[in-house]
């Protein structure tokens, strides 16, 4: 750039501005704001939702704020009801993932001619294949996870690694033939709707139905020229659309993205909801959002219900801050893997007690991730919590690159890869 002025960006909260696999793993937002401080350029980020780590820069004046307390051209602010499905539940109302209430608002919507949009953030059929007998689960071969069931290629998916097998019709354990299906993705959603709804016309928008360009971008013409009527769809349907004619959206479960083991889960199910939120809405008409939920009393909802985005930062900053997570201190996550779960642990042992003698309490871990092998690959991770803007940083970065150079040239441990994520998401 000869002379950089400015560097605007949009929906500074989304999660994919981290680039997260392969190196390099930046932060999108944070590397824009310094290639702006770089020329002496102004930078401006633009959300409705903003990430913590940015309204908190705000608060203590390292940012500017200025605030739009209306929505762009007048819009009104979409009615956000909670819906009860464990209430449902109890009182037999409840049609396997459809409550009531939210199937009586899709009819309605569709007989004034309104657009409905339809949230779950899991592609597939069902995430799970089980024995009702023995408890025997299809898992990958490869990779510590369930296989996802897919209807449309009538077979069984890695998420993680793209492995595929076909469907056993008993159990391969015990032999008996009550092998079943569990939890529902956005092609069982599809499915069910198609069963309520007959005549609309429904279409998924997930990964795996815009797989080619030009698949995304009929998608959205096709919602736009009203020739769909309900679309289901993954976060993809959260993102930025603007549809005239969407009188309803539902949110299929909030607890399966509250529920999440993660300390950004609170944050990103407010953005997640919040956003999805936005998408109904009309010029002339108040739009509808129904969030389906079997724990209703989480903060979250509330603050999603309210559109009160003050107490929520409140509530987060403070968990943050007793809990020592971003934006109080930086975040370095380091995963090693290698074939052979030994080596793997002896290799971290060592890496982990020169990273202890160094940094002390700082050192979480090690401990296994979520899923622990990936591609046939074990994995083990260990995270540090640093202070930010103090000397600690770069003491921590030397030792870390010392303690792996260190491991990879101990015999035997010369093949562990390691990963440095430095402010994972
Ligand atoms: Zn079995
Ligand atoms: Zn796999």
């Amino acid at each position: 750039f000869q002379e950089l002025g400015l560097v605007i960006v949009d929906e500074e909260h989304d999660p994919s501005f981290k680039q997260q696999d392969p190196a390099p793993r930046y932060q999108g937002r944070d590397a824009a704001v310094y290639l702006a401080h770089l020329f002496g350029a102004k930078a401006l980020l633009g959300t409705a939702t903003p990430s913590l780590e940015s309204y908190h820069n705000a608060k203590r004046s390292k940012y500017g704020l200025v605030e739009m307390p209306e929505r762009f051209g007048g819009v009104q602010m979409p009615e956000i009801q909670v819906v009860d499905a464990r209430e449902e539940l109890l009182l037999r109302k409840l049609k396997v993932h459809f409550t009531s209430t939210l199937l009586e608002a899709i009819g309605q919507a569709l007989e004034q001619g309104e657009q409905v949009i339809l949230f779950r953030n899991r592609r597939g059929y069902a995430p799970i294949l089980k024995c009702a007998v023995c408890g025997w689960q299809a898992g990958c071969k490869d990779c510590d996870v369930n296989l996802t069931y897919h209807k449309f290629q009538n077979r069984l998916q890695c998420h993680y690694c793209g492995h595929q097998e076909g469907v056993p019709a008993t159990c391969p354990a015990c032999g008996s033939g009550e092998v079943r299906l569990l939890g529902f993705g956005t092609e069982k959603i599809e499915d069910e709707l198609k069963i309520y709804f007959p005549e609309a016309n429904i279409q998924r928008m997930d990964f795996d139905a815009v797989r080619s360009r030009n698949a995304y971008v009929r998608i959205i013409n096709d919602f736009e020229e009203k020739r769909i009527d309900i679309l289901v769809g993954t976060q993809m349907v959260t993102k930025g659309l603007d549809f005239e004619n969407v009188g309803l959206v539902g949110v299929m479960s909030a607890d399966q993205i509250l529920q999440f083991p993660h300390f950004r889960s609170g944050e990103r199910g407010f953005q997640l909801m919040t956003q999805v939120a936005g998408r109904a809405g009309r010029k002339h008409r108040r739009g509808k959002v129904l969030i389906q939920a079997f724990r209703v009393d989480h903060p979250v909802l509330r603050e999603v219900l309210e559109g009160d985005y003050r107490s929520f930062f409140q509530r987060e900053i403070q968990e943050r801050q007793a809990f020592q997570y971003p934006p109080f201190r930086r975040l370095i996550q380091l995963t090693l893997k290698h074939k052979d779960p030994q080596v793997l642990n002896q290799a971290m042992k060592l890496v982990a007690e020169r990273l202890k003698a160094g940094l002390g309490g700082r050192v979480l871990g090690p401990g296994i991730p979520p899923v622990g092998r990936v591609r046939g690959q074990y994995l083990l991770e260990l995270l540090l919590k640093l202070e930010p803007r103090t000397p600690v940083l770069r003491k921590a970065k030397s030792l870390l690159l010392e303690s792996l150079q260190e491991m990879h040239q101990t015999p035997g441990f010369g093949t562990v890869r390691a990963i440095v994520d430095v402010d994972p998401n």
